[in-house]
C-alpha cells in the first residue's frame, strides 16, 4: 500500500497551503479532494468568484457617474450577465489550474475522489468511478470546509430560493432580490445584482447588519446601502418561505410580533456556513466532533486522535480563507517541529461592498464588555484630499486604543479600499504598536492610508490635522 508522513483531505485555502509547506519542509505529502477542480470553496464557489462579480458589477456602477468626470457615454450602456459570468468562471479557472501548478511544483501527488477513514493511519479515496483506493497516513490534516447552512424550514430549490454557489451564475438578473441574513456574503452578492438593477431586499435577524462587526461600522455600511438603495428588515426573523411559480414569498416577524411578507423573484438565504464532515468517516479515525459538528482541536489544531489535525472552516473560529491558510502553516511547521503561533485577534475581517469594510482586533462592545479602558480616535474620509479627488468620500477609520499605554486594541475602517489598508492595522498591532506610533509614520500624500494616521492622531489627545 502507498504511504504518505502528510495526506491533507480538502484542497481549499486551508487543505492546499498545508501541503505546500508540508511538502517545502520535506515531507513526502498527498491531497485528497473530491471535486474535479482544487481550491475548495474559497477559489470555485467563494471569495475569487464573488471578487470577480464584485468587480464587473462595480465597472457597471461606476458608469452612472462617468459624467461627474465630463465623460459622456454616447448610447445606451448594456452589459450581458452571461458574458460577466463567464468572465468569472474563467477566473475560476485559471486560480485553479493555478493550484494544480502548485501541487505539481510542490511534487504533491493529487488524489481526486471522497476521502474517508478505515483508521487513524489508513484513508480510503472514493472515486466517481465507484472505484478505492487505500493508502497509509502517518499524520493526516483534515481540511474539509464548510457548506452553505440554511433554516430548517427553508427548502432550497437551489433555482429561487438558493445560497451563495447558485447566487454566483443566476440566469438573470433578479426583478427583487430578498436576501436572508445581514453578513458578510449576503451583502456583497446583494450589492453585486443591485448594482446591475435588482431591487435588494435584506431580512436581518440581529438589530443590525454584520451584527459581529464594531457597531460604527455597521451603522455606516447600512447608511451608505440604503442611500444606494438596498432596503433593510433588521430584527425581524423569518417565518416562511414559499415559492409560487416564479414568486417567492418571505415572510418575517419583527419584534412587536408584526408579520411582513415580502415577493420576490428570488431569495438568497445567506445565514451562515456549517462544517462539513460528511462521508469523513471521522469517528473511525477516533476523531471527536463537537456539538455545531466542528471538528474538535487542541491549540496545536490535533484532534482527539494524536496524529490527525484538522484546520479551516471544519475548526472552530472565523471562517475565512486567510485564517485556513494560516492554520494548514501552522500544522505544517507544527509537525516538523517547530513552534508556530496564530495570534487569532490579528485575523482581520474584511466585507468586499464598495466602499469596502475592514476591521482587526477588538470591537468597541468587546473593549467594554471586558471592562478595558479604551480611548478612540475616529477620522472620515470625506475629510481627506485623496477620497475627495477620487469621490469617495463614505466612510472612516477608528483606532481604538488602551487608555494607559496607547497600544491600538482594535481598528475598523469603511472606505475605499479598506481591505488593502487594514493590512497597516495588523502589522501595527502585530508588533504592539501604540496609537502614537501610527501618528509619527509619515504617510504618503495624497492617500487613502493618510484616513488611519489622522485616526491615530485623533486617538492620541484629539490632535487630527484636518479636521
Ligand atoms: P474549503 O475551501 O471549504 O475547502 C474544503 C474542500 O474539501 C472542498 O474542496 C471540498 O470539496 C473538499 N472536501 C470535503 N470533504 C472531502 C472529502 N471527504 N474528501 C475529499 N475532499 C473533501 N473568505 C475570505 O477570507 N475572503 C472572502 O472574500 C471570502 N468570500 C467568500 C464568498 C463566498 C460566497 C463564500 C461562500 C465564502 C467566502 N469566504 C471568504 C470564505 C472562504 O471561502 C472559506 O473560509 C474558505 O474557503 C475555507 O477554506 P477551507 O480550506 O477550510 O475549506
Amino acid at each position: 500500500m502507498n504511504s504518505f508522513d502528510v495526506v491533507v483531505i480538502g484542497s481549499g485555502p486551508g487543505g492546499y497551503v498545508a501541503a505546500i509547506r508540508c511538502a517545502q519542509l520535506g515531507f513526502k505529502t498527498a491531497i485528497v479532494e473530491k471535486y474535479s477542480t482544487l481550491g475548495g470553496t474559497c477559489l470555485n464557489v467563494g471569495c475569487i468568484p464573488s471578487k470577480a462579480l464584485l468587480a464587473s458589477s462595480h465597472h457597471v456602477e461606476e458608469m452612472a457617474h462617468f459624467a461627474d468626470h465630463g465623460i459622456e457615454i454616447a448610447g445606451e450602456v448594456k452589459f450581458d450577465l452571461s458574458k460577466m459570468i463567464a468572465r468569472k468562471q474563467a477566473v475560476v479557472d485559471q486560480t485553479s489550474s493555478g493550484v494544480k501548478y502548485l501541487m505539481d511544483k510542490n511534487k504533491i501527488t493529487v488524489f481526486e475522489g471522497v476521502g474517508s477513514f478505515e483508521n487513524a493511519t489508513t484513508i480510503n479515496v472514493t472515486k466517481a468511478d465507484g472505484s478505492v483506493e487505500s493508502f497509509e497516513a502517518k499524520h493526516s490534516i483534515i481540511a474539509t470546509g464548510s457548506k452553505p447552512s440554511t433554516l430548517p424550514f427553508i427548502t432550497l430549490d437551489k433555482e429561487r430560493i438558493i445560497t451563495s454557489t447558485e447566487a454566483l451564475k443566476l440566469p438573470e438578473v433578479p426583478k427583487h432580490l430578498i436576501i436572508i441574513g445581514g453578513g458578510v456574503i449576503g451583502l456583497e452578492l446583494g450589492q453585486v445584482y443591485m448594482r446591475l438593477g435588482a431591487q435588494v431586499s435584506v431580512v436581518e435577524f440581529a438589530d443590525r447588519i454584520l451584527p459581529t462587526m464594531d457597531s460604527a461600522v455597521s451603522k455606516e455600511l447600512t447608511k451608505v446601502l440604503k442611500k444606494q438603495g438596498m432596503k433593510f428588515y433588521v430584527s425581524h426573523k423569518v417565518q416562511g418561505v414559499v415559492r409560487e411559480g416564479d414568486v417567492v414569498k418571505v415572510s418575517a416577524e419583527d419584534k412587536k410580533g408584526e408579520i411582513i411578507t415580502l415577493e420576490g423573484d428570488y431569495t438568497l438565504v445567506a445565514v451562515g456556513r456549517r462544517p462539513y464532515t460528511d462521508g469523513l468517516n471521522a469517528d473511525k479515525a477516533g476523531v471527536k466532533l463537537t456539538d455545531r459538528g466542528q471538528v474538535e482541536v487542541n491549540d496545536h489544531l490535533q484532534t482527539s486522535a494524536s496524529n490527525i489535525y484538522a484546520i479551516g472552516d471544519v475548526v472552530r473560529g472565523a471562517m475565512l480563507a486567510h485564517k485556513a491558510e494560516e492554520e494548514g502553516v501552522m500544522v505544517a511547521e507544527y509537525l516538523a517541529g517547530q513552534r508556530p503561533h496564530i495570534d487569532y485577534n490579528l485575523i482581520p475581517g474584511v466585507v468586499y461592498t464598495w466602499p469596502e469594510v475592514a476591521c482587526v482586533g477588538k470591537t468597541e462592545e468587546q473593549l467594554k464588555a471586558d471592562g478595558v479602558e479604551y480611548k478612540s480616535g475616529s477620522f472620515p474620509f470625506k475629510a481627506l484630499g485623496r477620497a475627495r479627488a477620487s469621490a469617495e468620500t463614505d466612510g472612516f477609520v477608528k483606532i481604538l486604543a488602551d487608555k494607559n499605554t496607547d497600544e491600538i486594541l482594535g481598528v475598523h475602517m469603511v472606505g475605499a479600499r479598506a481591505a488593502d489598508l487594514i493590512a497597516e492595522a495588523v502589522v501595527a498591532m502585530e508588533y504592539r504598536a501604540s496609537a502614537e506610533d501610527i501618528s509619527r509614520m509619515s504617510h504618503a500624500h495624497p492617500t487613502f492610508a493618510e484616513a488611519i494616521k489622522e485616526a491615530a492622531l485623533a486617538a492620541t489627545d484629539n490632535r487630527a490635522l484636518h479636521v
